[in-house]
């Protein structure tokens, strides 16, 4: 299967990857000429937060009801 942009949603073949999800060169290079303030890195931080963060937070309350 194919790594798909967290924030674009496009499939990539090179970018980032942040905790095996992938932001493509693209949205990378428009995070990294935006300024804090801007629509699309409130977008971005969303989009890292919805994809990274919290399957992380479920993985880890899945694995205290394993452990229970
Ligand atoms: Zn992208």
């Amino acid at each position: 299967m194919k790594r798909r942009c967290i924030v674009c949603k496009k499939p990539i073949n090179d970018g980032i990857i942040i905790n095996s999800k992938a932001i493509c060169k693209c949205c990378e290079e428009k995070l990294i000429n935006s300024y804090v303030q801007t629509d699309f890195y409130e977008y971005y931080k969303e989009c890292i937060k919805k994809s990274v963060i919290e399957p992380l937070l479920k993985e880890s309350v899945l694995d205290l009801q394993e452990n229970s």
